[in-house]
């Protein structure tokens, strides 16, 4: 725990700050990254070291069922055929996971808005969460993100007055943080919720169809352990090998 002080102290861009603090909670082994640069980062180890194919632009219109088995994906692209199948399209998995799956729950997104700027003369080094105003602030090299909003929505549509209210947050809390008035980024995702915000990670109904989603506010955090977890049960019940260390 730490006084308003301390929390100065230890994150110089809150020094020009018009906020009143009243506290800080310090997490130290919290981290901040991008995960747009992580996830192409990791899409390139998969193909160059595992052989992957990552098939962009391709639309999933619906699963091809069998007796127990899904046989194949009816895409935009044609069918797609496969031994195994896992689903993970966030908000969109409810439309393929049929009733034989009795684990099924609703996914709802919640959408929320990021505003990349150029950093400024005093930039954060760590991620701040102003409880009160529910934004966080954080530092990316040579850019300052801010975070913020939950509504309830399955569009990424952006209306300007969040956009004009979050960068008002952000101003308030690190004046000298950033170039406020030049946004580099602006960007809406959405976390798909689950109403107990547990992920499904499991079988899903058919002999080889297995369901990945329903992350909620911690889809990266939870990424690759959850990866890890499905692994584990695709190789009990499925029943094949583990593939080479690497
Ligand atoms: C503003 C904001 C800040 C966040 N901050 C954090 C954070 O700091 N840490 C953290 O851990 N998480 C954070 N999250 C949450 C995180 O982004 C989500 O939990 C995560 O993206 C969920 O991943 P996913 O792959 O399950 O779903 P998604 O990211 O929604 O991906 C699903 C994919 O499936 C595709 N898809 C859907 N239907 C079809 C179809 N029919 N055919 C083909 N493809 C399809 C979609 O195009 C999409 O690419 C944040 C979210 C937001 C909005």
């Amino acid at each position: 725990m730490l006084s308003a002080g301390e929390c100065i102290e230890h994150e110089p861009a809150l020094k020009a700050t018009s906020r009143k603090i009243a506290g800080g909670v310090l997490v130290p082994d919290a981290e901040v990254g991008d995960c747009n640069k992580f996830g192409r980062a990791l899409g390139d180890i998969l193909v160059e070291k595992l052989g992957a194919r990552i098939k962009y632009g391709v639309k999933v219109l619906r699963l091809v069922q069998g007796q127990n088995r899904v046989e194949a994906l009816e895409t935009s692209q044609g069918l797609l055929e496969a031994e195994l199948f896992v689903l993970a399209t966030g908000t969109m998995t409810g439309k393929f996971l049929g009733a034989r799956f009795e684990g099924k729950m609703p996914i709802t997104g919640v959408k929320g808005i990021s505003v990349t700027f150029p950093a400024g003369p005093v930039a954060p080094n760590c991620s701040v969460a102003d409880t009160a105003k529910k934004i966080i602030m954080l530092g990316l090299g040579d850019r300052v993100r801010v975070t913020g909003y939950g509504i309830f929505s399955d569009k990424t549509d952006i209306r300007q007055q969040h956009v004009r209210l979050l960068i008002d947050k952000a101003r308030a809390l690190m004046p000298n943080a950033a170039n406020f008035d030049q946004p580099q980024e602006i960007w809406a995702g959405l976390r798909p919720t689950t109403p107990n915000d547990l992920p499904m990670i499991e079988r899903a109904g058919y002999q080889n169809l297995y369901v990945n989603a329903g992350h909620g506010s911690l889809g990266w955090t939870l990424a690759l352990g959850s990866a890890e977890i499905l692994l584990d049960k695709i190789m009990i019940e499925f029943g094949r090998d583990l593939p080479p260390e690497n």
